[in-house]
């Protein structure tokens, strides 16, 4: 199938490690072009050799964080096809072990940049007619426990998908939302090494994970974000595709 995506812009934050690099390194396979915004400099320096790719060496937070990012993203090619909302860390600020402080931040860091991209770039993605993708959690659906900040974060982002989907319909911008559940990169790496006896744990996690039993790859989440920023996913807007091997959905018991 040609995805057309050849010499298309796509914005992706957090786009250097994990799922992020996934997709960048993906895209560049289809001969597309990723603006990864991600500070992790080796990580974005190896995709870098892959093929024409960007790297904007920040870690977003403030709104002005995005805008820049955006501002040098059309400075440098004069475009935005996609955006590809990412960036994003499962930080245990929990109702218990949290406080208000810590839980406003946690969202903030979470959630907040989300909104702010798709904002400035908005204008490019008009006149591309191009498209949204936002990376959420199962967590935002099944609960984890002891995260409250970063759930009510990948709850907002699933809203904001139905939102922005029926906001852009005017500009045929599509706008959807992938569900990962358990993808082994380096920031599941560091989540899983916090329990006691990380490969007990790694191991009782994917015996649940129905297809395969086995955890989902970063390439697998790249494989359904490519798709939809391509118009082969042109009459796809508002959907949350969760590509998690039927871990969230299927019998426990199986
Ligand atoms: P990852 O391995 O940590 O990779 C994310 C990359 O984004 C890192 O390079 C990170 O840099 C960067 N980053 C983090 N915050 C940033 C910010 N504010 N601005 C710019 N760059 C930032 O994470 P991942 O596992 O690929 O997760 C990617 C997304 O998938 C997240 O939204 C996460 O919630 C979601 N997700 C992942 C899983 C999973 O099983 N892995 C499951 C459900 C949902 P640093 O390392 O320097 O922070």
């Amino acid at each position: 199938m040609n995805l057309n995506l050849t010499n298309k812009v796509i914005l992706i934050s957090g786009g250097a490690k994990g799922i992020g690099g996934a997709i960048s390194r993906g895209l560049i396979e289809e001969g597309a072009i990723p603006v990864m915004i991600d500070p992790s400099e080796k990580e974005g320096a190896a995709i870098l050799t892959l093929g024409e790719s960007f790297q904007i060496p920040i870690r977003l937070f403030e709104a002005i964080d995005s805008e820049k990012a955006v501002k040098l993203t059309l400075e440098k090619y004069g475009r935005i096809d996609g955006l590809v909302n990412n960036a994003g860390a499962n930080d245990s600020v929990g109702l218990e072990n949290g406080s208000p402080e810590a839980f406003e931040k946690s969202v903030a860091k979470n959630l907040n940049h989300y909104y702010h991209l798709a904002h400035y770039a908005l204008p490019h993605l008009k006149l591309s007619k191009g498209s949204i993708i936002n990376i959420s959690s199962k967590t935002a659906v099944t609960g984890q426990g002891g995260t409250s900040g970063y759930t009510a974060a990948k709850g907002a982002q699933l809203s904001l998908t139905r939102e922005w989907a029926v906001e852009l319909l005017p500009y045929q911008i599509t706008v959807n939302a992938i569900i990962p559940a358990e993808v082994y990169t380096p920031l599941y790496e560091n989540w899983i090494k916090t329990f006691p006896n990380p490969e007990q744990r790694l191991a009782e996690i994917t015996a649940k994970i129905p297809l395969g039993k086995r955890m989902t790859t970063p390439e697998e989440i790249a494989a359904m974000a490519i798709f939809l920023l391509s118009d082969k996913a042109a009459h796809i807007t508002g959907q949350h595709l969760f590509v998690d091997g039927g871990y969230t959905h299927l019998d426990r018991a199986l």
